[in-house]
């Protein structure tokens, strides 16, 4: 069996949250083989989901497969081709007062971490979405508010993916979209830019906001302005890597 489905039947039987007496529902979610080079990390999984054993099965899927539809992915081939994965693999349960789901505790993220860690070592992915507050928080330092992370996008140098669990900020340089053309700052200061046929070999890192429908953010036409920068972003790295 490879290293990827080992890891699979490890996140099927994990049951570290419940033995650690948070109130989940047992039964990672998550899908994509080892030849996925994209990876696409969520929240948790919903109820639905949980189900349906689908990440973004229902309503926050179809907003997603919205966004990721205009920047040119059909769903079935997206979920057949890439990966798809949690910061937490098992649903979480209601939030207080019934509206939308709760939201993993910081010691459950840390429980579910080594299964992120290995996903991500294992697929190597050349572009991460990071779907939702809590992916982004993995990235991007957390003062940053939404509206200054939605609409940019940076990249992981191959160099610096030695680990290829790399989270540092610090080592992410960031992309500028001009005319439907991707460039990757390499010198802030200098402003000095190589453009994107020479970064075959990084990983690029593009936000988006978590797509629930419980979730206002989406709809204030500010940030509707976001999301579809973030769209384009993602089509042209599309098209640039055909992924
Ligand atoms: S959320 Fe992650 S760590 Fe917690 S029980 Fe599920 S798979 Fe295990």
């Amino acid at each position: 069996m490879d290293k990827l489905s080992v890891l699979h039947e490890e996140m099927r039987a994990c049951r570290r949250c419940l033995t650690a007496g948070f109130d989940i529902v047992p039964g990672a979610v998550f899908r994509g083989g080892p030849g996925a080079r994209a990876l696409l990390i969520g929240q948790a999984p919903g109820v639905t989901e949980v189900e349906a054993k689908r990440p973004f099965n229902a309503g926050s899927g179809k907003r997603l497969f919205q966004w990721l539809g205009q920047a040119g992915w059909d769903e079935a081939e997206f979920r057949e081709k890439h990966y798809m994965t949690a910061v937490t693999k098992c649903y979480p349960g209601k939030g207080k007062g019934g509206k939308g789901d709760r939201v993993p505790s910081k010691a459950e993220q840390k429980l579910c971490r080594p299964f992120l860690e290995r996903e991500i070592t294992l697929v190597n992915p050349q572009l991460m979405i990071l779907v939702g507050g809590l992916a982004i928080k993995l990235l991007y330092p957390a003062k940053m508010r939404l509206n200054e992370v939605v609409g940019t996008a940076v990249y992981f140098p191959s160099e610096t993916l030695a680990n290829p669990v790399n989270f540092n900020y610090t080592d992410a340089l960031p992309v500028q979209l001009n005319n439907n053309q991707l460039s990757i700052n390499e010198n802030p200061i200098t402003n000095y830019q190589l453009p994107i046929t020479n970064h075959q070999n990084g990983r690029f890192i593009v936000p988006l906001p978590h797509p629930s429908g419980a979730s206002l953010w989406p709809n204030k036409p500010a940030n509707k302005a976001l999301i579809a920068k973030s769209v384009q972003i993602l089509e042209t790295i599309r098209i640039k890597l055909t992924l």
